[in-house]
């Protein structure tokens, strides 16, 4: 049995409160069954960290982009491919809308996305979208600049039944984060149901987000075991089908390989 926590920012991990540093962290995870992880970049000036802590793991992948709230230096498509250029960096991300954060003009954040997009066309790798109150702009965008011939995953999905069902037909995968498991997420748990079973990824997106029943601590890599249990439940299959359904959907979606 083996998971991947598809989407975790490990530069960021409240490590003192989960009482142990990263090679901890990651061996916490290990013994847990959760054999890879993908750190996400959500920005340039913390980037060669996240590249660094993905070259010292070898069950650890990592992305490049700037999240769409983040208001630090803005990328170019140029910089963005020439970052990419790493075996290590497996996807462009996260990127997408967020209106639930910003608010006002946001025609730079629609820029901002535009020029993820084409970074990832010139690399071949796929998209991390992340999007927030922001649905019918994200949808337009990928449309408009062709995302469904490069693929990815909406991560820490939020939308509707309606949002799912448009980005599964564009090709994207759907990844459910800790989120699924909270109290008020029966419009989330109806998406966690109808997702086929080959689009579907789990995420912790530590340090934000612990999912029942760890609410309250630190959200570390190895609580995404929580996250497929819940889903199992919902889908009524058993914990193993998930685990092995997500995991061969990662390798997919990112040509990478099991871990041995
Ligand atoms: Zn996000
Ligand atoms: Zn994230």
């Amino acid at each position: 049995m083996s998971l991947i926590d598809s989407h975790c920012h490990l530069d960021r991990l409240a490590l003192e409160k989960i009482g142990t540093d990263l090679d901890g962290v990651i061996a916490l995870a290990q013994e847990n069954g959760v054999n890879q992880l993908l750190c996400v970049s959500i920005n340039l000036e913390n980037f060669p960290e996240v590249l660094r802590i993905s070259h010292c793991y070898d069950n650890v992948f990592s992305s490049v982009g700037v999240h769409p709230s983040d208001d630090g230096k803005e990328p170019s498509v140029a910089l963005l491919v020439r970052l990419a250029n790493d075996p290590k960096i497996i996807a462009i991300g996260e990127t997408g809308l967020d209106y639930c954060y910003n608010k006002g003009d946001l025609e730079w954040q629609r820029e901002r996305f535009r020029v993820h997009i084409r970074a990832a066309h010139e690399t071949g790798k796929p998209l991390i979208i992340h999007t927030r109150d922001a649905e019918a702009d994200t949808l337009a965008i990928m449309r408009e600049e062709g995302a469904d011939k490069i693929g990815g995953v909406m991560h820490c999905f939020t939308g509707s039944l309606a949002m799912a069902q448009q980005c599964l037909d564009l090709g994207f995968y759907i990844s459910l984060s800790g989120i699924v498991t909270f109290k008020n997420a029966d419009e989330l748990r109806q998406v966690a149901k109808m997702i086929p079973e080959n689009r579907m990824l789990i995420e912790t997106d530590a340090p934000y987000l612990t999912p029942v029943p760890k609410r309250g601590k630190p959200n570390h890599p190895a609580l995404v075991k929580h996250i497929a249990e819940h889903i199992a439940e919902q889908r009524k299959v058993p914990f193993e089908q998930i685990a092995t359904a997500t995991t061969a959907n990662f390798h997919r979606l990112f040509g990478t390989m099991p871990a041995p």
